[in-house]
């Protein structure tokens, strides 16, 4: 194992000990939740958006080390970001994940660098479900109405 793949093990250990923003919104928000079947995890995202923007998400639930971690690198990620870019980094992270980073050019390109820890989940397609159920979960939120 290189020292870099220590170093973002060392991130998601990290996140699922002192996850970041796990807590339940207060206020009129948008949520959605998810469940990985294949590992037990759940996940309730919720999400403030105003004038376009994320001013607040966070999280609650159960589940893995790759769950709990993504959820929680995400919404550092997302705070302050637009709807839109939001969006964008949704299908970028997913395209890394999922494709191997081979569609970079298409869905534009870089993932901020503690995302990046995440990246190494792509070996292991068992867990890809348990670091995209988060988000997921976020972009079906930010589609619903407030309620
Ligand atoms: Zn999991």
């Amino acid at each position: 194992m290189s020292n870099l793949d220590e170093l973002y093990q060392s991130v998601i250990l990290e996140h699922d000990r002192n996850p970041r923003n796990f807590r339940v919104l207060e206020g009129p928000h948008q949520e959605a939740e998810g469940y990985n079947p294949l590992c037990g995890d759940r996940v309730k995202v919720m999400v403030t958006v105003a004038d376009g923007r994320i001013a607040d998400v966070a999280f609650q639930g159960s589940g893995c080390a790759i769950s709990k971690a993504s959820a929680s690198l995400m919404t550092e990620a997302l705070k302050g970001r637009t709807v839109e870019e939001a969006g964008a980094l949704f299908d970028t992270f997913r395209d890394r994940l999922v494709g191997g980073g081979e569609t970079e050019g298409r869905s534009g390109g870089e993932l901020p660098t503690r995302l990046r820890a995440l990246e190494g989940v792509r070996s292991f397609p068992m867990r890809i479900k348990c670091a995209t159920l988060a988000w997921h979960a976020l972009k079906e939120a930010l589609e619903k109405p407030e309620g």
